[in-house]
This record gives C-alpha cells, structure tokens and sequence, in this order.
C-alpha cells in the first residue's frame, strides 16, 4: 500500500494524534492499520477507524464546550446579559443562551466577542452604532 506521494505504507500499531480546532489534541493509542512513515497517513485496520472517529467526535465535543464556556466568560467580562449581548450582536434574546450551551454557534459573533475581550474599551464604540 502507498501514499498519495508514493511512500509506502508500513504495516503495525502506532499512536496517532488527532489535532482539531482550538490547538487541542487527542492521542489515540496504539491504532493498527498501515502508516505511512513520511505523513500523518493511515489505512485502519477493520474496527480501528471506528475508535479513532470516536476520539474526533469526544475532541470536537471539548472544543464546542471550550468555546461556549469562553463565549460566556467574555460576555460577563463585559457586563452584558445575555438578552442584551443577544440585541448588541444579533440572533435575538436567547441566541446567546444557545451560543453557551453549546446548542450552535456564529462564527462572526466569536470572532467578535473574542476581539471585544482583548479590547473590552471598543464596546462603548459597538454600542453606539
Ligand atoms: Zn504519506
């Protein structure tokens, strides 16, 4: 078996590690299938590509909470409920009690409240728009 670029791919266990958003990662250890010895390729072995998916899903479910709780940090930080955070930023009243509990999210209102935290001075400026 080969990779994309041609190297081929040895068979055995080895550690893989998922990184996903946020700068956390995962180990998954001791994965059997075929590894490329050049990238971070893998061919799972029958049942193995099921715990690694597994991991992805527990990580992605970490980094959602992660954001939600930094979500509700800033907006305490700036002294906004969340009803009034809602109006400020858009979504309605109960966006942001859905933005914390993990239930969806808006990238351009994270990026914004995140800015907003480094720069909590820049609210009054929003604010008067
Ligand atoms: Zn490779």
């Amino acid at each position: 078996m080969q990779c994309d670029d041609g190297t081929l791919l040895g068979h055995g266990a080895k550690d893989v590690t998922i990184i996903n958003i946020d700068t956390l990662e995962s180990t998954v250890s001791a994965v059997s299938g075929w590894h490329c010895p050049v990238c971070a390729e893998c061919e799972f072995d029958d049942g193995e590509g099921q715990r690694y998916s597994e991991a992805l899903s527990a990580l992605r479910k970490l980094a959602d909470k992660q954001r939600a709780n930094e979500l509700r940090a800033i907006r305490k930080k700036l002294g906004l409920r969340q009803a009034d955070a809602g109006k400020l930023f858009g979504g309605g009243v109960s966006a942001f009690s859905d933005y914390e509990c993990g239930k969806k999210t808006d990238k351009s209102t994270v990026l914004l409240l995140k800015l907003l935290g480094k720069h909590p001075e820049l609210l009054r400026e929003v604010q008067g728009v």
